[in-house]
């Protein structure tokens, strides 16, 4: 539909825990090559439990279906990604009020707050590596997007496309935040694992919202 209620965030957020859990394996390859290689595993934990989470009823609104997803995510997915991912999603939350449908310029607000929340805690910037570089394009996109009178699945889809092409412009990057900035030059020539999986999560999004 055009619009987001609580019970289509539900749905969506199945379709991302699937495809968190379809490209485990790859987001623990990027991994592999400037990491831990734990980053589809802690992902593929966290995502379980958000599926497990949001299938218990409760949430009416899609802010407290996103507070749940971000308390889900902080509690289980440990790691630097995990109280990134988990604040991205409680600060989209907060975005939201208690709305009880979103349409396209909230959605863009909300994934504003998202990155707002991931800098706040990360402080990291564009060109540092890091999923700021699939988060920080997606929510301009969004918001052009939503300022053009774009839907949920539009705004979406543009946030989406645009977090792809971010995730692939950290391939040259020298890490300057995380783990993978241990590695200094080294780390050059390779996805940033955690712009992937951002890029992933928007993907599954704009999907599940039939764009
Ligand atoms: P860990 O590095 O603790 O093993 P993960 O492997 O789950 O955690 O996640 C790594 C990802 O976290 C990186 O690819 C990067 O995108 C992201 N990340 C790490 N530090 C930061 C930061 N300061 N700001 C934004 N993102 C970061
Ligand atoms: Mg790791
Ligand atoms: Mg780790």
């Amino acid at each position: 539909s055009v619009t987001c209620t609580a019970e289509d965030l539900v749905v969506a957020l199945r379709a991302v825990s699937a495809a968190v859990v379809d490209h485990g394996d790859e987001l623990t390859e990027l991994d592999r090559a400037i990491g831990d290689a734990d980053h589809g595993e802690n992902m593929r934990r966290g995502f379980l439990a958000v599926a497990a989470k949001v299938d218990s009823p409760g949430q009416t609104t899609p802010a407290a279906v996103l507070k749940a997803v971000g308390t889900t995510l902080i509690s289980t997915v440990g790691g630097a990604s995990g109280p990134l991912y988990g604040t991205a999603f409680l600060r989209a939350a907060t975005s939201l009020a208690d709305v009880s449908e979103v349409d396209g310029v909230a959605v863009a607000a909300a994934l504003r707050a998202a990155l707002g929340g991931v800098v706040a805690r990360g402080r990291a910037e564009v060109g540092d590596k890091t999923m700021v570089d699939a988060l920080a394009p997606a929510a301009d996109a969004a918001a052009t997007a939503a300022e053009g009178g774009g839907d949920v699945p539009a705004v979406l889809a543009a946030a989406a496309e645009a977090a792809e092409r971010g995730a692939e412009s950290t391939k040259p990057l020298v890490a300057r935040k995380g783990r993978a900035s241990y590695l200094g030059e080294r780390s050059a020539g390779h996805l940033d694992p955690g712009a992937r999986s951002t890029a992933l999560v928007l993907r599954a999004l704009a999907t599940a919202a039939g764009a």
